[in-house]
């Protein structure tokens, strides 16, 4: 087989079942593999490492798929495939979610490989030369181990450019329509789009965190800064919201985010077009003021080159939530970004309280739901951190 050497020093993270291989640290690749293509990495010494996907042309030239020898086939994915799903089986109670992630990339031992089930429909994003050279493989063994109707590739996450590889979007498996499908999350509809929506269709990360919003909301006025479909709106409305103000820049998601509360039967959502970041200065020069503020704005750093523009974003949105709030209000506040660590993120929302002029106190720390896992030997898969502060009463 192929072969990747890597140079003296540059097998530790490897060894620590870590599965990426930086292209700053091969020494030399052995034949002539192609983009996709499995090969063995080598330490300088010549201990074998792992079978990894190659990838010439991004930064991150392999990815493993395994730490012993075994063949990278069929049966590998299915077997990986089917072990991700039997490990969700334990946490989700399928009688009231039917929208959850079944693969989540390098943590699931997948480099590369998302997959999400929206009902009886699995949409597929993959994101690595390697994923895509078994991307007929991994859609059978997804359709077989999960026993799904159909599967939608959304393969067109930037990411892609960075491995040479093209946009991939459309029915793999099953038939083409509808493209919008309607799922259930802890009891309450949702309608994702399987063609436009952002990601595969859904923010399936923010489960959890959406089900303590609606715990969290009664009687209380609340304002969902990014609102996508409504997720955190028709959850507040669910759970006995006085008000609701949903704010996003996106035609397209409010029309969703409509559509979400009319199937779930809840009022009192306003849902407004606008840029929160004006939005939140209008609100606070008219003397706004809520009991609960959502903040889950998109990725500000998707790396580390962009944290400092980040960091003021997250700032300016924070001190005005902050100004918003009632004494005794609730800020949940959220950062995507890889870049951005939860300390930092911690930081950046103290710093906002004290140029608020206010008190307030931690009083959850929030993740990604359990059908994200992290790796231990992976923490590049923490992304999503949250908190919820309260603001001191009088
Ligand atoms: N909370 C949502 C997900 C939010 S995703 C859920 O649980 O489903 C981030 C959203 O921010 C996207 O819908 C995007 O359209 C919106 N957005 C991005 N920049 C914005 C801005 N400056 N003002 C308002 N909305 C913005």
């Amino acid at each position: 087989m192929q072969k990747l050497i890597l140079k003296p020093g540059r097998e530790k993270s490897l060894k620590r079942r870590h599965p990426w291989v930086f292209s700053g640290g091969v020494a030399r690749v052995t034949g002539e593999p192609s983009s996709g293509d499995t090969i063995e990495v080598h330490s300088s010494s010549g201990d074998f490492l792992a079978l990894a996907a190659y990838s010439p042309k991004s930064q991150i030239v392999a990815r493993a798929w395994s730490w012993d020898t075994r063949d990278i086939d069929a049966g590998f994915f299915r077997e990986r495939i089917e072990r991700a799903l039997r490990e969700r089986e334990t946490f989700l109670d399928a009688s009231t979610t039917d929208a959850i992630r079944l693969v989540h990339g390098e943590s699931d031992g997948l480099p590369g490989v998302v997959a999400d089930r929206y009902a009886d429909t699995i949409v597929m994003q993959l994101s690595s030369a390697g994923a895509d050279r078994w991307r007929e493989v991994i859609a059978d063994a997804l359709m077989e181990a999960s026993g799904a109707a159909r599967l939608w590739e959304r393969s067109d996450a930037e990411v892609r450019k960075l491995e040479g590889l093209p946009a991939a979007v459309g029915p793999l498996r099953g038939q083409r329509e509808p493209t919008r499908v309607t799922v259930n999350e802890n009891g309450l509809a949702f309608c994702v789009d399987l063609e436009r929506g952002h990601k595969t269709g859904f923010y399936l990360d923010q489960r959890d965190n959406r089900q303590l919003v609606r715990t969290l909301a009664r009687g209380r006025d609340v304002l969902d800064g990014f609102c996508y479909t409504g997720g955190f709106s028709v959850n507040a409305a669910a759970g006995g919201a006085r008000s609701v103000l949903a704010v996003d820049s996106s035609s397209e998601a409010l029309e969703l985010a409509r559509q979400n509360a009319g199937l779930n039967a809840v009022s009192g959502v306003s849902w407004v077009e606008d840029d929160v970041f004006l939005l939140l200065r209008k609100l606070r020069d008219e003397r706004r003021a809520f009991d609960l503020v959502v903040l889950d704005p998109p990725k500000f750093a998707p790396t580390a080159a962009h944290v400092a523009k980040a960091a003021r974003a997250y700032k300016d949105i924070s001190l005005l939530a902050f100004k918003l709030l009632r004494p005794g209000g609730i800020l949940v506040t959220f950062s995507c970004s890889g870049g951005v660590s939860a300390e930092l993120f911690q930081k950046i929302v103290a710093g906002s309280a004290l140029d608020a002029g206010v008190d307030a106190q931690i009083i959850r720390h929030l993740g990604a739901a359990a059908d994200h896992p992290v790796a231990l030997q992976f923490p590049e898969g923490e992304y999503l951190k949250g908190l919820v502060c309260r603001v001191s009463g009088q």
